[in-house]
């Protein structure tokens, strides 16, 4: 079934490694809010014959919105969209904006699931990171969560920054496996194009991590969080069985998903668009009943079995009778000589339905997907 995912585009501060689109004037709240419930209605008329199973506000930091403003946009959504009432529904968080009234409050509306951006749970490092809050409140509002009874929780982290030790990515792998998440993301830092972190870079001021250090870390990270019950079920994501998220899986499957807000990306039937990345010029877009969409790209066949073997490898596999139903190819033949190479080298194991990476094989997935498909 499709997703619906909701960008919310406002953050207190704008931390100095993020490349999504977030701003931290708020004065166009409002004007923001009326704008995505005018477009979640103008798209729906095409979408009425589709049945959806998740929704994800992400951002910027939804967790700023208000109880009042979640409830006119969960409104909105179920009179216009025929929405499955076991649906997995995420809010992403930042921990520096929510206590435990607000999580309370949370916890009455639709939202059964929470992602909080930790990062860290060394201060020195969330310093460094700009990130508003330090590890006791990140914490808190992690037991806060718990008990406001939210029973599905993700934690981010992230790792390889700047002058980091092994023994210090050790110690945020333990602190995180302590709060006992049934969900942890692990990232690693990257020094997007336009961020003040890649500046930094570029004036000598911070250096990237040691390549082969950064190695050892992913490799620590897969089996610690495996051997502490977690299962790997994509590059940087790892989950308690039965807990993997249902929404971005969508995007690793290639399943449909609408998205609303500017910079949100849908993809629906073979197109894909991706919104303006300008809160004013969303605005007026949709206000003047444009279609907010800053480039639209229709996906051939050829792009469609490209994806679907980058994302199948990076994250549960390629499942031989999907690829087969979507494509009308069989995969083991067209690919048996890259298929060889990768379970000769340990990249890789296959049953008879799936071909799926070892951890050795997510470790080199973007050199495996470039050279050998
Ligand atoms: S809180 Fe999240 S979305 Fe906002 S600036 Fe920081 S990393 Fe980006």
């Amino acid at each position: 079934m499709p997703g619906i995912y909701l960008h919310i585009p406002f953050c207190d501060t704008k931390c100095i490694y993020c490349d999504f689109y977030s701003i931290t004037n708020h004065s166009k709240k409002n004007e923001f809010l009326a704008a995505i419930k005018k477009e979640i209605v103008s798209r729906s008329f095409e979408l009425k014959d589709r049945k959806f199973d998740s929704i994800f506000f992400g951002g910027g930091t939804p967790s700023l919105l208000s109880r009042e403003e979640f409830t006119s946009i969960f409104d909105t959504l179920y009179s216009h969209y025929n929405i499955s009432t076991d649906s997995e529904i995420t809010i992403e968080s930042n921990p520096g904006t929510l206590d435990r009234n607000k999580l309370d409050e949370f916890r009455k509306l639709p939202l059964n699931r929470i992602s909080f951006g930790v990062q860290s749970f060394i201060d020195e490092e969330l310093k460094f990171l700009t990130r508003i809050h330090s590890a006791n409140e990140a914490i808190e509002s992690i037991t806060n969560a718990k008990e406001a009874g939210f029973e599905n929780i993700n934690l981010d982290l992230i790792f390889a920054l700047p002058e980091q030790s092994m023994e210090s990515w050790k110690y945020n792998l333990e602190q995180a496996v302590k709060l006992n998440t049934t969900h942890i993301s692990a990232y690693s830092l990257i020094f997007e194009k336009g961020t003040v972190l890649y500046s930094m870079r570029d004036k000598g001021e911070v250096n990237s991590a040691d390549i082969e250090l950064e190695q050892d870390m992913y490799e620590y990270t897969m089996e610690f969080l495996e051997s502490a019950g977690y299962r790997q079920y994509e590059i940087s994501n790892y989950a308690k069985p039965g807990f993997e998220c249902r929404h971005n899986l969508k995007y690793w499957t290639l399943e449909e998903y609408i998205s609303f807000g500017p910079s949100a990306s849908s993809y629906i039937g073979n197109k894909r668009w991706t919104n303006v990345k300008n809160i004013g010029r969303y605005i007026d877009m949709v206000e003047s009943g444009k279609h907010a969409a800053d480039f639209v790209e229709t996906i051939d066949e050829s792009t469609s079995i490209t994806e679907h073997i980058m994302l199948g490898l990076r994250s549960r596999g390629i499942v031989f009778d999907d690829f087969y139903n979507k494509h009308n190819i069989d995969f083991e033949k067209t690919y048996s000589a890259p298929i060889q190479s990768l379970l000769n080298d340990g990249y890789a194991v296959k049953n008879n339905s799936t071909l799926k990476l070892t951890r050795k094989g997510y470790a080199v997935c973007d050199e495996i997907v470039a050279t050998l498909f």
